[in-house]
């Protein structure tokens, strides 16, 4: 099949670059010229594990290419995808929509009348409603459907992912926009992926749903954890005891710093705002969003509590600042505001993080950045890890406490075991863990 991909971001660029992978004729386009030109080069905009491997095994067979060229990419195609950014409306929460009418309005006129319109975007309910409004309107006459397929990937494990789903959402009532649909995932059907077959609305709500209800489960065990310190019980042990049990399930419950990223706040947001114009909040989503807030700078004075509260001047070392390990994404990272508040404490802090560094460099102002997990340590107070990296996992921590010029880590990932660390000499601070501080 041809298919164009609007947006060539996370999404876009992985999802196209897998379906080229199944054989179908991909053309991703972005309005972003430079992102193109990078890409032609055999450059990723994107730090993500195999994809530029991927991408230049299909470039190189002829079945995928980028482009800055809408019209003539869209013309040729017979699905288009739109896989543009749906961030948070500056000012009131909602989804801005503002990239996915644009692309509506761009393809509308180019459109093949038989051409079938897939939102990949994370969008509100009734999005796709506007879409075809604004496709009608421009092109009243075309046979074109509409439908509502939302990504499920993970960042950093976004190949994967793709190629190997919990399940898919296509979300039509239109039949033969339905069996394009199972023609474009005709690879993931044979290797028994679940497709689930269902209205637009429903599947536009279905993302919103998963997001919300995922970062619910962060947020529950985050509060657990706290309680945990407190009553001298360990979290770690908590959600495996409550995980094991089939109706809970084990993941999304590791208590760290508090959910970020590109997906969680602004979807859990978004849906909040769509629960309230509907007249149906949704208070649990509230609650979640209002607790996972605070969090950040509660991170903060755990570690100015490892020195009875004052961190004026101690000098402080984040290791790991992108959202999670094996992306390069800083949108709405915990590591944000968690550094404005140790630098609102009057801390000095020093950041490493092994991929994140230069995105981290249009974030951050006033912190030293460091070219590793021990230079970066060298002459510090304390430690803290943020973001879980590989290599943040056997740190040599004989070789830390001759460096450091006070021997404290605070961990808030967990992986380390508070025995090993204060057995090297370490004041260690977990999350949720006996011999917190
Ligand atoms: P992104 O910001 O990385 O990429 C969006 C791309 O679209 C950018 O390169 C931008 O230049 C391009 N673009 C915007 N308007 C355009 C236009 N009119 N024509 C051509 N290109 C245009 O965003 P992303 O992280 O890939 O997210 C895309 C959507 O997928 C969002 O709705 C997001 O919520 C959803 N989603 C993201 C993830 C994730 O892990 N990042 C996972 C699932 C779903």
């Amino acid at each position: 099949m041809h298919i164009a991909m609007i947006g060539a971001g996370y999404v876009g660029l992985v999802s196209g670059a897998c379906f080229s992978d199944f054989g179908h004729q991909v053309v991703c386009i972005d309005s972003n010229a430079e992102k193109v030109a990078s890409l032609n080069n055999g450059e990723m905009p994107i730090h993500e594990p195999g994809l530029a491997e991927l991408v230049a095994r299909n470039v190189g067979q002829g079945r995928l290419s980028f482009s800055s060229d809408l019209k003539s990419a869209v013309s040729g195609a017979e699905v288009v995808f739109i896989a543009v950014g749906t961030p948070s409306r500056r000012g009131d929460g909602h989804a801005d929509l503002s990239y996915v009418y644009a692309a509506a309005r761009e393809i509308a006129g180019v459109l093949p009348d038989q051409a079938v319109v897939v939102t990949k975007s994370t969008v509100p309910v009734g999005t796709g409603d506007e879409v075809e409004r604004i496709i009608r309107e421009e092109n009243p006459d075309a046979k074109v459907a509409i439908v509502s397929n939302p990504e499920f990937l993970r960042e950093g494990a976004a190949i994967r992912d793709f190629k190997h789903p919990d399940r898919i959402v296509i979300g039509t009532d239109d039949a033969r926009a339905r069996s394009v649909m199972a023609e474009v995932y005709r690879p993931l059907h044979l290797n028994a992926s679940p497709i689930l077959y269902t209205d637009r609305r429903t599947a536009e709500l279905t993302k919103y749903a998963a997001n919300s209800f995922l970062a619910t489960k962060i947020a529950f065990i985050n509060e657990i954890a706290d309680l945990a310190e407190k009553v001298g019980a360990n979290v770690q042990e908590v959600a495996r005891g409550i995980g094991l049990d089939n109706r809970i399930g084990q993941k999304f419950l590791h208590a760290g710093p508090g959910f970020g990223g590109s997906c969680f706040p602004k979807d859990a947001m978004a849906l909040i705002k769509t629960g309230q114009d509907n007249e149906a909040p949704v208070r649990i989503v509230e609650t979640v969003v209002a607790v996972n807030d605070q969090r950040k700078r509660a991170m903060a004075r755990k570690v100015a509590n490892a020195f009875g509260g004052n961190i004026r001047g101690k000098s402080i070392a984040v290791l790991g600042v992108t959202f999670k390990p094996d992306t390069d994404d800083m949108r709405d990272a915990p590591s944000i505001p968690l550094i404005t508040a140790l630098q609102d404490m009057g801390a000095e802090v020093r950041v490493f993080d092994p991929v994140g560094m230069e995105q981290a460099k249009k974030v951050f102002e006033n912190v030293t950045f460091c070219d590793s997990a021990y230079r970066c340590a060298k002459g510090c107070h304390a430690l803290v890890i943020v973001t879980e990296w590989e290599q943040f996992r056997a740190l040599d921590l004989k070789e830390l406490s001759t460096i450091m010029a006070c021997p404290v880590i605070v961990d808030l990932r967990n992986i380390y075991s508070p025995e090993e660390v204060a057995r090297n000499g370490f004041l260690y601070c977990g999350v949720g863990r006996p011999k917190s501080v």
